[in-house]
């Protein structure tokens, strides 16, 4: 009966759906009213991260898309867009889709799970209900910031906790919105989104882009995302060095926890870039520099503390309204098979601030072994 409904919904075949949950690549939340299930795996046209809510009008949020990296600039902006292209800034956050479900704001992640920290946060921004009340769309953004469970990068722009809108999607088609659409929309309601940075002829566009890299670089920004100004085409993504060095760096902390493709594709990102901008001797030693410490210092910093005895986590802070939020945080993140354990919780003026401590579990174990004698 439920199988037909979502069937009819997504427009799939009923075997197909059931096929998905018997082999658990659609999940089904519970715990929530109304439950939702959510697709872990693409299925045919739907993304992964779709969810779908199972109240009498059967809400589907459809997964954002991934946006595919240009390596080598120049003939990919040749190949693949328009005689316009915008030039947005990416910020470095998570992504984060904002709807509307029985009237109330909620927040999901790229999985497709709905947040409480985010659904929570949300609710306290001004201008996201009514907009969501006067248009059935789904609100893509970026949340950053210093306060969050997941990605921390300051931006003086976004104090403590921002979210920037970077597509309004249409819930059916998940087409989005053209550009200055998008922001003259957002503009009537005060909400804001990521920054605009030009729009360029295709010509110029490659030189545009690699000053603009540089300036953002300056910043501790991290890169841009190419988009043709009507969003027929798919965007591209494009990130400047120092993020590279710098997810490197960060990654490097806990080695044995990060996939080897994270590691191998920003290392080879570097390559790339350095052959595109033409970088000889002096530019050239600089790089390698900045990429080797990128990977030695900050594995050098875990195996020191590991050494003695010391257990290395990664630490969050999160701001809330009250003690339940902040034990509705550490399970919802527990079920995702995060390890965090909740460390110290603060009473100030308005509200709760935690610090949420991700073991890295990997990391700790094999480098202790090893430091211990372990041989393989
Ligand atoms: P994926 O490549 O699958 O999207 P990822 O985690 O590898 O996921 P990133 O490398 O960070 O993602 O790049 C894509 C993400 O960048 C988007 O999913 C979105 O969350 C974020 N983003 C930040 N700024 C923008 C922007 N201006 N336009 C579109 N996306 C943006
Ligand atoms: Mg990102």
């Amino acid at each position: 009966m439920i199988i037909e409904k979502i069937s009819r919904a997504l427009g799939v075949e009923p075997w197909r759906i059931k096929g998905a949950l018997d082999r658990h690549t659609i999940r089904i939340v519970k715990d929530f009213t109304p439950n939702y299930i959510v697709f872990k795996k693409s299925l045919g046209q739907i993304e992964r991260g779709t969810s779908v809510f199972l109240n009498d009008d059967l809400d589907v949020v459809p997964g954002f898309p991934k946006i595919q990296r240009a390596f080598y600039l120049r003939p990919v902006v040749e190949r693949h867009f328009g005689e316009k292209i915008a030039v947005e800034e990416k910020m470095n956050g998570y992504n984060v889709r904002a709807f509307l479900v029985n009237n109330k704001v909620y927040a999901l992640t790229r999985g497709g799970f709905i947040c409480p920290y985010t659904t929570a946060k949300l609710r306290e921004i001004s201008g996201i209900k009514k907009f969501l009340s006067d248009h059935n769309v789904v609100l893509c953004g970026e949340v950053v910031g210093m306060e969050n469970p997941y990605v921390i990068h300051e931006y003086p722009e976004a104090g403590k906790f921002g979210f920037f809108v970077f597509d309004i999607r249409e819930k059916k088609s998940n087409d989005p919105k053209p550009i200055q659409e998008r922001n003259s929309l957002l503009d009537a309601y005060g909400i804001r989104y990521v920054r605009l940075i030009g729009i360029f002829k295709k010509a110029i566009v490659v030189e545009e882009i690699f000053k603009i890299i540089k300036e953002l670089e300056k910043e501790n920004r991290e890169g841009v995302v190419l988009k043709d100004p009507d969003m027929k085409i798919p965007p591209i993504k494009y990130t400047s060095s120092k993020t590279n060095t710098s997810d490197l760096a960060y990654a490097f902390r806990f080695p044995y926890d990060y996939g080897r493709d994270f590691f191998f594709s920003r290392i080879m990102r570097e390559g790339y870039q350095a052959l595109e901008l033409e970088e000889e001797e002096d530019d050239l030693k600089k790089r390698a520099l900045r990429l080797g410490e990128s990977l030695l210092y900050p594995m050098v910093e875990t195996m020191k503390k590991i050494k003695k005895g010391e257990i290395v986590t990664e630490d969050f802070t999160v701001r809330v309204n009250s003690r339940r939020e902040i034990s509705k945080i550490e399970t919802y993140l527990r079920r995702q098979g995060v390890d965090v354990n909740i460390v110290d919780i603060r009473e100030e003026e308005n509200g709760f601030v935690a610090r949420v401590k991700r073991m890295r579990h990997s990391t700790n174990d094999k480098i202790r072994s090893l430091l211990s004698g372990k041989i393989e």
